[in-house]
């Protein structure tokens, strides 16, 4: 789960790690409002999506006096932020969140991501802050350094001050430097962070450190022991289909292709994505209907993949251990019968009770292409949405 810069810098504060002054807007009157409040003469107005590259994109606003805040605000609330990380469709700009203006010396890039080869968390930190990482790491991949935390101890204070040194951070700012970082890997570390970007981490004139932007996702599996965290879900900013899709017990997956594709398990699903691929399609998406799926939301799955207008034709590809043939198969009559499906649908069942399934959908009159095995059933799909 992915939350907002505000609510990450929230979290931060909590372990120590220096943030500027900043309030939440959602509505012009209340930036300036905020601008008054914080103080100074310089502000900064910062859509707050979930998304990064809002800089280059007209997210983020140096503004000079309070008429100025507005008027930025007034320009992005309630439009879509279209950044080179957000893909096409953008992101809906509904909150704002204001900021004291630093003095910027030098920008830093920290951030922290679970390596699964090493299986430690890394930190990763360069002196070519405020790009992308990627971008670091194609232009100047000398100035990046990983550091392995070791997790029977977890991170050392000199770990800390080695990585303050390698950034060449100034003497005087080390000490704050590895508060900071510090700070940042607890936060991490306590909230079951999978992601964790501070970018830029600021060097402000004064020598003081501060974390000018924020960016925090947690581990799903992890949220029923942090309701505080679980609490800042927005979901105006996820794919509407994956949300209602996960608030159904189901996992979907949205992509650009018009195969609309109804599986049980993620092994399934990639197996049913590269066959599809190589019979020359493309999937809209995957929903994975998990083990044990009833009737009834095989039918939720259908109403779900239907509601795609990329979908020209489903396929449902079902290998039953846990599952059973002949409850999919009910599902997907129940479902065609409650949908009135005009889609060409194509089912691939193998497995548990697979000849009770496949006389279920004989008898039941719904028009079905069946296949015997997965080749088969992806080339008819690819066929069929083609056709369409
Ligand atoms: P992102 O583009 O979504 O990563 O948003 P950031 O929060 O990183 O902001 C983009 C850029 O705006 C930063 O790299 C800074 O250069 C600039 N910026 C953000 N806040 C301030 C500020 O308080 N003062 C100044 N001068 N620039 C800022
Ligand atoms: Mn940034």
């Amino acid at each position: 789960m992915d939350i907002h810069e505000y609510q990450a810098k929230e979290i931060l504060a909590k372990f120590g790690v220096p943030v500027p002054r900043g309030g939440l807007a959602y509505s012009p009157e209340q930036a300036a409002y905020r601008a008054r409040e914080i103080g100074g003469s310089v502000w900064v107005v910062k859509a707050q999506v979930h998304t990064g590259g809002r800089g280059k994109a007209g997210g983020v606003k140096v503004c000079k006096s309070e008429h100025e805040v507005e008027e930025a605000a007034d320009r992005m609330l309630g439009r879509k932020l279209v950044t080179h990380q957000s893909g096409p469709a953008g992101k809906m700009v509904n909150r704002l969140y204001i900021e004291g203006g630093v003095n910027i010396a030098k920008e830093f890039y920290l951030g922290f991501v679970l390596d699964r080869s090493l299986q430690r968390v890394i930190v990763i930190a360069s002196s070519e802050g405020g790009m992308d990482i990627e971008e670091i790491a194609e232009k100047n991949p000398d100035s990046i350094v990983r550091v392995p935390v070791e997790p029977a101890v977890g991170m050392q204070a000199f770990q800390a001050r080695e990585i303050a040194f390698a950034l060449g951070i100034p003497g005087a700012a080390v000490t704050e430097a590895a508060q900071t970082i510090l700070g940042c890997y607890r936060a991490f570390r306590d909230k079951d962070g999978t992601m964790l970007e501070i970018n830029p981490l600021v060097l402000t004139g004064e020598n003081h450190l501060v974390a000018l932007d924020a960016k925090m996702s947690f581990d799903d599996n992890a949220l029923f022991r942090h309701p505080d965290i679980s609490e800042l879900r927005d979901k105006s900013q996820e794919d509407p289909r994956e949300t209602q899709a996960a608030d159904r017990g189901l996992s979907y997956v949205g992509l650009d292709g018009d195969v609309g594709c109804i599986v049980n398990g993620a092994g399934l699903a990639m197996a049913t994505m590269d066959m599809i691929l190589l019979a020359g399609g493309a999937p809209a998406n995957f929903l994975d209907i998990g083990g044990g799926a009833t009737p009834d939301r095989v039918a939720k799955a259908f109403r779900l993949v239907t509601q795609d207008k990329n979908v020209k034709a489903i396929l449902v590809n079902i290998f039953a251990g846990i599952n059973r043939c002949d409850w999919v198969a009910q599902g997907v009559v129940k479902a065609v019968e409650m949908t009135d499906l005009k889609l060409p649908l194509i089912v691939r069942l193998a497995g548990t009770h697979v000849e009770e399934g496949r006389r279920i959908l004989a008898e039941s009159g719904i028009n079905v292409i069946t296949a015997a095995n997965l080749a088969e059933a992806a080339s008819k799909s690819v066929a069929a949405a083609k056709a369409a």
